[in-house]
């Protein structure tokens, strides 16, 4: 079994390395993952810059792009052979709710879906990052990472693994949760009298919803929940439908398109 690692908090965190060395014992891993911190990068795609990769110790290349860049390049060009599976992670910090939507860690394995490589993210859900919590994780991922290569995911489906730091009680099945953002902007001056800006800082909520990752993370549980890249609200097509939309007037060739 082949397997391409990559993450977004950067080659050297000691979440890629743990994920790395657990996975070895199914096959021939190469980690392929930015050279410094891309967290919250989401899904973007270097397109007008090149990219360097660079060996930096046996398996580990390290590349000056975003998570998916990685994903890319690993599949396209530095594995000699197309990886059988894909595992993005062990991501400092959790990627559950809506926050999946900015999160390099899950984009990544979004990218290999795409590719056509079966894959998963996995991130660690907490505050303190302990060497042992990352272990405890990197030994779910390469017990799933097992499972996945037995049954073979549904199409189109990639999974998004949140593991909570401590000892799991059980493994969950979920759906997408809900966040609750507030107090997310905080404002201050710089020592030439500028206002700047930050991003994030507060404690972020979630709502309190049956059946989601959240809540299986918030009661000891790990969470998987199974992604696809189809964001199509089928449930609007109804409520749209009265709307008219298809009848809205539009300039003809004739008379010219603005
Ligand atoms: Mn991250």
């Amino acid at each position: 079994m082949k397997i391409l690692v990559t993450n977004d908090d950067g080659i050297l965190s000691p979440g890629i390395t743990s994920l790395a060395r657990c996975l070895s014992v199914l096959g021939h891993v190469t980690v392929v993952a930015p050279d410094r911190e891309r967290s919250a990068v989401g899904h973007s795609l270097t397109l007008h810059s090149p990219l360097r990769a660079e060996e930096i110790r046996p398996g580990f290349i390290a590349v000056d792009g975003t998570p998916t860049d990685c994903v890319h390049l690993g599949i396209h060009g530095l594995l000699d052979t197309r990886p059988d599976l894909v595992v993005s992670g062990i991501n400092k910090g959790g990627n559950m709710g809506d926050d999946i939507t900015y999160s390099g860690t899950v984009a990544a394995a979004m990218e290999a879906t795409l590719m056509g490589v079966p894959a998963f993210a996995v991130s660690l859900v907490g505050d303190s990052f302990r060497e042992e919590d990352f272990a405890g994780a990197a030994d779910f991922a390469t017990r799933l990472a097992a499972v996945i290569a037995k049954n073979k995911l549904p199409p189109d489906t990639f999974f998004n693994v949140n593991v909570p730091a401590c000892v799991p009680r059980g493994v969950c099945i979920t759906r997408q949760g809900k966040r609750t953002y507030e107090d997310v902007l905080i404002e201050k001056r710089d020592p030439r009298g500028r206002k700047y800006y930050w991003i994030g800082g507060g404690e972020l909520g979630f709502q309190d919803i049956e059946g989601t990752d959240f809540n299986a993370v918030h009661s000891g549980a790990i969470s998987i929940t199974p992604l696809h890249l189809d964001l199509t609200n089928y449930r609007s097509f109804e409520a749209l439908s009265v709307w008219g939309l298809e009848t809205i007037q539009t300039k003809t060739f004739e008379e010219g398109a603005d």
